[in-house]
């Protein structure tokens, strides 16, 4: 199938996972994760309609703007940031959606200060309390969230998580409702209600993450088909 087609049928299980949440599709932002995947890829889920694209490597992403591969749509940032890497990202991604650390949102702060603009980020939760992975600890995400308000550069407009790799099929909906739960606790005492995302669900479990309350899915293999990391 080709990109298009598989972003058709993505769309049509977007919707009816939408519906069952009294939501339409058109309340989900499908973001294409294009990592490994070269600019003609790209380009062809800008055309098919893809609402954003979201890469993964820093110097991917520099490679893949100087040949104009996200044009027509946002770029967002949604891979491991190194902090010595930031100054590359920020103003070049709408929005970073991997903001585990609070030196990361220092040194975004940083950089967006000496750029005089204000970076769109969302704060990674490590929901799973996997020790390999990036994001804040569920029970440090408030003070994190309570922090990152207090920088005039840096401005959160929600929560993403990827979760543990299932072992069972289902898996992963236990976590999707802990994040739930925090997104509106954090989104109502911290945020006067006005975060935008929670961003979670892939190829595998985009349909439940939605169900569970995401407005925001990261979809790769699904889309681009399976990467090749012999390449
Ligand atoms: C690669 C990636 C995805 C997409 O994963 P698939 O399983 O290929 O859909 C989503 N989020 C992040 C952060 C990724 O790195």
């Amino acid at each position: 199938m080709s990109i298009s087609e598989n972003i058709a049928v993505i769309r049509r299980q977007i919707d009816a996972a939408a519906a069952r949440t009294g939501r339409t599709g058109a309340d989900i932002t499908l973001v294409g994760a294009s990592k490994m995947n070269d600019a003609a890829a790209c380009r062809e889920a800008v055309a098919a309609g893809i609402d954003v694209l979201g890469e993964n490597r820093v110097q991917e992403m520099t490679q893949k703007l100087s040949e104009n591969a996200y044009d027509g749509v946002p770029l967002h940032f949604i891979g491991h940031l190194q902090r010595n890497k930031v100054k590359q990202v920020v103003g070049k991604a709408v929005l970073i959606q991997s903001v585990g650390s609070t030196a990361l949102l220092d040194e975004i702060e940083k950089t967006a200060e000496k750029l005089s603009i204000v970076q769109d980020i969302l704060l990674e939760v490590n929901i799973g309390g996997e020790e390999a992975k990036s994001g804040f600890a569920p029970d440090a995400l408030h003070e994190a969230a309570r922090y990152a308000k207090t920088l005039p550069h840096v401005r959160v407009l929600g929560l993403m998580t990827i979760p543990p790799v299932e072992t069972e099929p289902h898996g992963n909906v236990p976590f999707f409702a802990r994040m739930q739960a925090l997104y509106v606790d954090i989104n109502q005492n911290i945020y006067d209600n006005k975060l935008k995302y929670l961003s979670m669900g892939m190829s595998g479990d985009y349909a439940e993450a939605i169900e569970a309350g995401s407005n925001m899915v990261r979809v790769g293999t699904a889309i681009f088909g399976a990467r090749n990391y012999s390449k």
